[in-house]
C-alpha cells in the first residue's frame, strides 16, 4: 500500500463531472488525481448531448474552437410528433450564446477531449483501470480512498475526496449518505438503426398511443430511445425479437430490413431510469457531485450538462480553499447550496413530464389531440424559446470564475 499525502483533490470517476472538475481545478493550479475504473472511455449510449451551457464553459476556458473541431451533429430545433400532429418544441437558434445548438457527439470523444486538455496541466493525473472500493475515515473526516490499480491495493490521501462515480456511487454508499428516491415510471431501450436517403433531417420525439420513441440524427445512423413502462423489458423480451422489430418498424414507418439491423438483444441496451437525490451531498473531507449526488431522468438529455455545471460551481468554490488547505464542511455545503436548487427544479420538471405526458401516452389507447402545452407551442413561436432556454442553459448556468480564468493564463505549470 502506498500513500500520496500532498494531493489537493482526489476525484473518483472519470465521467463528465469528474473530468471537468479536474480540468478546471488543474487550470487553477491545484493538484488533482482522477481515478476511473474503466480502462477507456468507450461506453456506448451514455448520453451524447452537449448543450450550450457546456459549450459556454468550453468558451470560457478558451477551448470551444478546438472542441467544435471534433465530429458532431448540430441540433438547433426540436420537434415532437403527437399522432398525426407535428409540434415544434424548442428553437435554440435565438439564444445569446457562442454555440446556439445541441452538439451530438459520442461521450467518449467529449471525455477524451477533456482529459487531453487537462493533461496539459502539470497538476493533473489520471489513472484508468483504477477502481475505488472504499473511503478511509479518521476522526470523522474522510482522509483517503482505497483503490485497486493494476491489481494492487492503494490508498490515495488528499485534502478533499470527490465522489463523481455516477448514479451507482460506491463512495456515497460507503459514506452512508441517505438518498431520496423520487421515482421513475419508465425505462428506456437504446439501439441504432441506419439513416437512409429520404429520412428526415431532424432529431425528434414520436408520441403514439401506447408508444414513445426519440430519434437522434447521428449522421449515418439514428440513435433511438424507445420508452417503456418501468420493468417492461421482461414482457418485451418474452414477446420476442421479431415482435420488437415489428413494433419499431410500424412506429417509424421503416421497412423490415432496416429493423433487422437489430440482430439480437445485445444490440438493445436497457437504461433503468432513476431519479434520486442525496439529502446531504457532503461530509467532512468528501463531496458528491453529478449523478453521484443526483441521478437524472434522460428527459431533455440534461444529465451531462448538469454534471458539468456542478463541476464548474464546485471548482469556483473550492479552488481557493484547496490552495490554503482549508476545506471545511461549510465550504462543501456551499457547493450543495449553489447546485441543489437547479437540481431540484430540473428534476421537478422531469417528473412533471414523466408523470403527465410520458406515462399517460404509454397508457393511451388512442389520441384525441396533442397535450395543451404542445398545442400552445405550435400557436405561439415565441413560447418555444422557454423550453429552448431551459434545455440549453438550465435554470442556473455556471460560469468559470474570473479568478480561475486569470489564474490559468498565469500558470507556470502548463505543458
Ligand atoms: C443509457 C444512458 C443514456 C443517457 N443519455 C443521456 C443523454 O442523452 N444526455 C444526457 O445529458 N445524459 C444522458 N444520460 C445521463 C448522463 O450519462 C449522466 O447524467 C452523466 O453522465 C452524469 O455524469 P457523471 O460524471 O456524474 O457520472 P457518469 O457519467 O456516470 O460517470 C461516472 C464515472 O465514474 C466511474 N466509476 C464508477 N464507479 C467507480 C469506482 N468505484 N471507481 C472509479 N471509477 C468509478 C464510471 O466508470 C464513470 O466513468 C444517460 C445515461 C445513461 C445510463
Amino acid at each position: 500500500m502506498s500513500v500520496d499525502s500532498t494531493l489537493d483533490c482526489c476525484i473518483v470517476g472519470g465521467g463528465p463531472a469528474g473530468l471537468v472538475l479536474a480540468l478546471v481545478l488543474a487550470r487553477a493550479g491545484r493538484s488533482v488525481m482522477v481515478l476511473e475504473k474503466h480502462a477507456d472511455f468507450l461506453r456506448d449510449f451514455r448520453g451524447d448531448t452537449i448543450h450550450p451551457s457546456t459549450m459556454e464553459v468550453m468558451y470560457e476556458l478558451g477551448l470551444l474552437d478546438r472542441f467544435l473541431q471534433l465530429p458532431h451533429q448540430k441540433v438547433s430545433e426540436l420537434f415532437g410528433q403527437f399522432g398525426d400532429f407535428r409540434i415544434p418544441i424548442a428553437d435554440l437558434s435565438h439564444l445569446p450564446v457562442h454555440a446556439p445548438y445541441i452538439a451530438l457527439m459520442p461521450q467518449w470523444d467529449f471525455l477524451n477531449f477533456i482529459a487531453g486538455e487537462a493533461r496539459r496541466h502539470s497538476g493533473f493525473e489520471l489513472h484508468m483501470g483504477a477502481e475505488a472500493t472504499d473511503i478511509v475515515e479518521e476522526n470523522g473526516q474522510v482522509k483517503a480512498v482505497q483503490v485497486q490499480i493494476e491489481g494492487k491495493r492503494r490508498e490515495i490521501r488528499s485534502t478533499l475526496t470527490i465522489a463523481a462515480d455516477g448514479r451507482e456511487s460506491v463512495l456515497r454508499r460507503r459514506a452512508g449518505l441517505p438518498v431520496q428516491d423520487l421515482g421513475a415510471p419508465i425505462d428506456v431501450l437504446w439501439f441504432r438503426l441506419s439513416r437512409r436517403p429520404g429520412d428526415p433531417q431532424e432529431t425528434m420525439g414520436k408520441f403514439m398511443p401506447g408508444r414513445i420513441i426519440v430519434m437522434l440524427n447521428r449522421g449515418n445512423y439514428w440513435q433511438c430511445a424507445f420508452v417503456i413502462p418501468k420493468a417492461g423489458i421482461e414482457a418485451i423480451r418474452a414477446a420476442g425479437l421479431i415482435a420488437f422489430r415489428e413494433t419499431i418498424a410500424s412506429l417509424l414507418g421503416f421497412s423490415p430490413d432496416r429493423t433487422a439491423e437489430i440482430k439480437s438483444w445485445d444490440d438493445v441496451k436497457l437504461l433503468t431510469v432513476k431519479v434520486d437525490r442525496l439529502e446531504s451531498w457532503c461530509k467532512p473531507g468528501l463531496l458528491c457531485i453529478g449523478d453521484a449526488a443526483h441521478a437524472m431522468s434522460p428527459i431533455g438529455g440534461v444529465g451531462i450538462n448538469l454534471a458539468v455545471q456542478d463541476a464548474v460551481a464546485a471548482a469556483n468554490i473550492l479552488a481557493a480553499p484547496l490552495a490554503s488547505g482549508a476545506v471545511d464542511l461549510d465550504v462543501l455545503r456551499r457547493v450543495q447550496k449553489r447546485r441543489e436548487w437547479p437540481t431540484r427544479v430540473t428534476q421537478r420538471l422531469q417528473l412533471v413530464i414523466q408523470n403527465y405526458v410520458i406515462a399517460p401516452t404509454l397508457q393511451a389507447r388512442r389520441f384525441e389531440r396533442p397535450p395543451l402545452v404542445a398545442r400552445m407551442l405550435t400557436g405561439w413561436p415565441l413560447l418555444r424559446r422557454i423550453p429552448a432556454r431551459l434545455l440549453a442553459l438550465g435554470v442556473r448556468p455556471e460560469h468559470v470564475s474570473e479568478a480561475i480564468r486569470n489564474a490559468s493564463t498565469q500558470m507556470a505549470g502548463v505543458r
